[in-house]
């Protein structure tokens, strides 16, 4: 089962001409996870190799603006193509209100809305997994996300079977999937007999804006990914501190102590281009990536590796190496991975990145 994340906006409070604000999208298997949707989503999944999917589901962690402007005109547009398949919105409270304000952008709808407000230590049971609901630091009502799969059985041991009698065939599949099983000469065979201790799944933690949490941090507990806060370095922990986030040492320092396999900074104020974080972080934690929009993580399970970026993973065809020659030309934020891309042409020195 395929698990991965895509960062279709890694930049906060404001888009920036390389970052758009928050969104990124969850895939599981054939399932699509919209988590915040920044203005300009829809381009960014347009541009990517996904395009504009009738996601069925987007999760907001909260109500600032950078994290759902995107939504009225993604929601426009799905009515403008005829879309007939319903959309459930997630949120923490807050969320009809907000929808009463936007109704009058998106106007009329070809299909359904759904919202539904979450509370922290909500579970949304999926099966195969689970979301959970988490309680984040911002200042105002915020929500975090976990997406966290139920254990897998134990490795079916064939030789064992073979050995008790079992024979090839349908009771091969029913011991797999945990039933005991009758065999012709009437002796029974348990599940346990020939299936190895069961397995854990995978966990993805994204957090939203927050500021460091202890809650957080119980939460990813061993999570294979965590995403998480990343919007200042160190030498603004004051302001991070007021508004509402985490500077990259304390998102590493909460990493390191709640031993996830790798940490995603995102949510980067225009000040920062991302080398900088990424370097401040490893020195505490070095499993730590600072995605660029359209970059990607596989998330593998755990017995075949570690989680792994996928730099510019996401990029549609036309917006990738192939039309527009060699890597750091002006194919967008694939860019060459090193200190010098994002020049501080235009840079503010002033910042704009309080509010988010
Ligand atoms: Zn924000
Ligand atoms: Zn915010």
């Amino acid at each position: 089962m395929d698990l991965d994340l895509v960062f279709l906006g890694t930049s906060g409070s404001v888009p920036t001409g390389r970052r758009a604000p928050a969104a990124t999208l969850v895939r599981r298997g054939g399932e699509r996870l919209l988590v915040d949707c920044g203005e300009g989503t829809q381009r960014q999944l347009l541009r990517s190799g996904i395009g504009l999917v009738e996601l069925p589901e987007v999760f907001l962690t909260h109500y600032h603006a950078d994290h759902y402007l995107g939504l009225p005109g993604m929601m426009k547009t799905f009515s403008l193509r005829g879309r007939t398949l319903p959309l459930t919105v997630y949120g923490p409270p807050g969320l009809s209100d907000l929808f009463g304000a936007l109704a009058r952008v998106f106007g009329k709808l070809t299909y359904r809305l759904q919202l539904v407000e979450l509370h922290p230590g909500d579970v949304l049971d999926r099966g195969e997994y689970r979301i959970e609901v988490f309680r984040v630091q911002h200042g105002i009502g915020a929500a975090g996300y976990a997406l966290v799969e139920a254990e897998r059985p134990g490795r079916f041991d064939l030789e064992a079977a073979t050995g008790l009698g079992v024979p090839k065939g349908p009771l091969f599949g029913a011991l797999q999937r945990g039933e005991t099983v009758l065999l012709a000469d009437g002796r029974s065979v348990a599940p346990g007999q020939v299936l190895g201790p069961s397995r854990p799944g995978r966990k993805l933690v994204l957090t939203g804006d927050t500021r460091p949490s202890g809650e957080v941090g119980e939460v990813a507990r061993s999570a294979d990914v965590l995403v998480h806060d990343g919007t200042f370095l160190d030498e603004e922990r004051e302001r991070a501190d007021e508004t509402g986030h985490t500077t990259a040492l304390a998102a590493a320092e909460l990493a390191r102590a709640a031993g996830v396999r790798m940490l995603v900074l995102t949510h980067l104020s225009n000040r920062y281009f991302g080398p900088e974080i990424a370097r401040e972080a490893r020195t505490v934690f070095p499993e730590t990536i600072v995605p660029k929009d359209f970059d990607m993580v596989d998330v593998p399970f755990p017995e075949r590796g570690a989680p792994r970026l996928v730099k510019g993973g996401a990029l549609g065809r036309e917006e990738g190496l192939g039309d527009h020659g060699a890597a750091g030309g002006d194919a967008g934020p694939r860019g060459s991975g090193g200190d010098a891309d994002d020049p501080p042409v235009g840079r503010d020195p002033v910042g704009a990145s309080a509010g988010g």
